[in-house]
Formats: C-alpha cells, sequence, structure tokens
C-alpha cells in the first residue's frame, strides 16, 4: 500500500475513511450500496455496512 497513514490494511475501503473524504457526498450512490441492507456495525463509529470489510472492526448485527 503505497500511502503510509493507513491504520491497518484495507482502511481505504473502510465506511469511516471514505466518510471523512466525503465520498457519501462526491458518491452518493456508491456509497449507499455499500450501506444498504446493513448487517455489520462498525464497533468505532457506529456506521452500518452489508459488508464487513467495509469497516474498521465489524460486529454484527
Ligand atoms: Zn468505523
Ligand atoms: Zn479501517
Amino acid at each position: 500500500m503505497a500511502k503510509a497513514d493507513m491504520p491497518h490494511a484495507g482502511h481505504d475501503k473502510h465506511l469511516c475513511y471514505l466518510n471523512n473524504l466525503g465520498f457519501q457526498i462526491s458518491n452518493p450512490k456508491a456509497y449507499k450500496e455499500l450501506v444498504k441492507d446493513g448487517k455489520f456495525m462498525c464497533k468505532v463509529c457506529g456506521r452500518v455496512a452489508a459488508d464487513e470489510n467495509n469497516l474498521c472492526k465489524p460486529v454484527k448485527l
């Protein structure tokens, strides 16, 4: 991975990170796809995603 400021692997795909980038504003359609029918919640920020791979600390809902 090229970026040095990632706290852990795959963080560039995590909603926590994408949200900080304004992904939900620049790409609302794609963002909705990630969160709709959410089955996992992030323990860190409370965001919900359909795929646990899009969260830092996923817990099953
Ligand atoms: Zn999070
Ligand atoms: Zn993360």
